[in-house]
């Protein structure tokens, strides 16, 4: 089956027998990202957390000072 990246618009053809593809074809909604755009995102969601993790600290650090 053909599908196209939600978020760079590239088409790709996907085999049919794989779960990703089964799930693509009952849930239209459900939206295909391209292995190149999924790392990105990825990345992305990583630099987050790792900067959610450090405030954490930062304010658990400042928690021990009193
Ligand atoms: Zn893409």
């Amino acid at each position: 089956m053909k599908v196209q990246c939600v978020i760079c618009d590239k088409q790709h053809e996907l085999e049919n027998d794989t779960p990703l593809a089964k799930k693509l074809r009952n849930r239209p909604i459900h939206t295909y990202m391209c292995d190149e755009c999924h790392e990105r995102i990825e990345e992305k969601t990583k630099a987050r957390h790792a900067s959610g993790q450090f405030q954490l600290y930062s304010f658990k650090g400042k928690e021990k000072d009193f």
